[in-house]
């Protein structure tokens, strides 16, 4: 492995790892994912409604921010689902990165107010929530009981979702991630059931974000479409899903961070973070989440921020093992043309992804990291890669430490 610096048990242990993704390929290829029914446009909530409507639903939990009911966002759905004879309860205490006893307290409202669906009205720490609610609320068993591979025997409420940012794709996934109480530590509730039956992608909700979040957020979604695209587990549908979200990304999010009203580019970075969902449910992640939820948990770093520090540096790491693909990505994306060399084309990509955090006001170190803590982040990091991602270039716990030191203040 050129440039690595693995031992030999690590070697050993990701050739297990190369083993056990040729299983996941197998078992990935056999199972259909649920395609959601889309609404866009800037109808999209009122025409959700009238889908729960028609599902039969009698009332829906509304799973959602205290900022959100504050912006008055929820007005458009609520008299949306009164005209469909659809009753509702609300409960908006998601806050970010939401934790196991955030879900017990939506679980609680859900009991309480007796839902038998749920809307998730929010970015990802609303839907992670919301699915963890709709696994929890069919299932007798405690919260930290579900985090794993479909752990809840019964078949999950229904769920339905309005994404009021542009980056995780959860709507999409059949993941939710939620944050342990104490140690902050990411957990994975995994269920392809909790994939939203309906998604309301209405851009003008999403015209409040600032640009610090409207930024973090897009470059999770660019985060997730390059490693899907990357991934050991890609195949030519999610490259094609991947490819798509990539070059909406880097033609609409440097647009969204300077002019958050365009409405035309908020709905192209809806759209981009659903399809980024739809190619890593199926391709998977890398090493910058398998990092950057370690510094989340760490030191509380927005999940986009880091995944956005993090993107260049591990494109470079893995540059010798996909330049090709990387080539490939410059092409597609009009960044160079098919007469380069393979590793200037691969060279364009990776010039791409460092200038699209400068002009994104991102910086290349984290402010916070320290000296002391690098070597229990890599091995937290490189257990995570080990267990649910497909980078394409394995990282031992020295390559891994050694890219963190990279990222000390200066
Ligand atoms: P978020 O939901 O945590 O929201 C970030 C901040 O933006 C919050 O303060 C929120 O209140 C605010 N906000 C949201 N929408 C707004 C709007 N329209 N206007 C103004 N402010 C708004 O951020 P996120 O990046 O969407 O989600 C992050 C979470 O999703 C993390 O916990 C991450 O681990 C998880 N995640 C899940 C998946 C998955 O597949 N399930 C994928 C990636 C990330």
């Amino acid at each position: 492995m050129r440039g690595s610096q693995s031992t030999l048990a690590e070697r050993l242990r990701f050739k297990l790892h190369r083993a056990e993704l040729k299983a996941t390929a197998m078992g990935l290829k056999l199972m259909p994912l649920r395609e959601s029914r889309l609404h866009e446009g800037l109808d999209a909530t009122h025409s959700l409604a009238r889908e729960i409507g028609h599902y039969g639903v009698n009332k829906v939990l509304i799973v959602t921010t205290a900022g959100v009911v504050k912006r008055q966002q929820l007005d458009t759905l609520i008299a949306a689902l009164a005209q469909n004879q659809v009753g509702f309860a609300i409960y908006s205490g998601i806050t970010p990165d939401p934790s196991v006893s955030v879900v017990k307290e939506g679980l609680q409202a859900q009991q309480q107010h007796q839902c038998d669906a749920v809307v998730a009205f929010g970015g990802g720490s609303a839907i992670d929530a919301s699915k963890a609610i709709v696994v929890a609320a069919t299932n007798d068993k405690p919260v930290e009981k579900l985090v794993g591979i479909r752990k809840g025997r019964n078949k999950p409420l229904p769920l339905f979702c309005v994404p009021t940012t542009a980056g995780t794709g959860s709507e999409v996934t059949s993941v939710a991630v939620i944050s342990d109480d104490v140690t902050h530590t990411k957990r994975f509730i995994i269920d392809s059931r909790t994939i939203a039956k309906g998604v309301a992608l209405d851009p003008a909700l999403s015209q409040s974000l600032p640009p610090s979040i409207t930024a973090e957020t897009g470059m999770d979604a660019l985060t997730h479409a390059i490693e899907a695209y990357l991934s050991q587990l890609a195949s030519p549908q999610t490259d094609a899903l991947a490819l798509e979200a990539i070059e909406l990304i880097f033609t609409h999010l440097p647009e969204v961070y300077r002019n958050g009203g365009n409405l035309e580019s908020r709905a192209a970075m809806a759209r981009a973070s659903l399809i980024a969902g739809k190619a890593f449910r199926k391709a998977m992640l890398g090493y910058v989440h398998a990092i950057s939820h370690q510094l989340g948990a760490c030191y509380g770093l927005p999940h986009g921020f880091a995944n956005a520090i993090l993107l260049p540096r591990i494109v470079a790491f893995s540059q010798d093992a996909v330049q090709d693909k990387l080539a490939q990505l410059a092409i597609e994306t009009g960044l160079g043309e098919a007469s380069l060399g393979r590793s200037d084309l691969a060279g364009l990509t990776l010039d791409r992804l460092e200038r699209l955090n400068t002009e994104l006001g991102i910086p290349d170190n984290v402010e916070s990291l320290k000296e002391q803590d690098i070597p229990s982040i890599a091995s937290a990091a490189y257990k995570e890669a080990l267990s649910v991602h497909a980078g394409p270039k394995y990282m031992g716990r020295k390559d891994i430490q050694a890219l963190l030191r990279g990222l000390l203040p200066q």
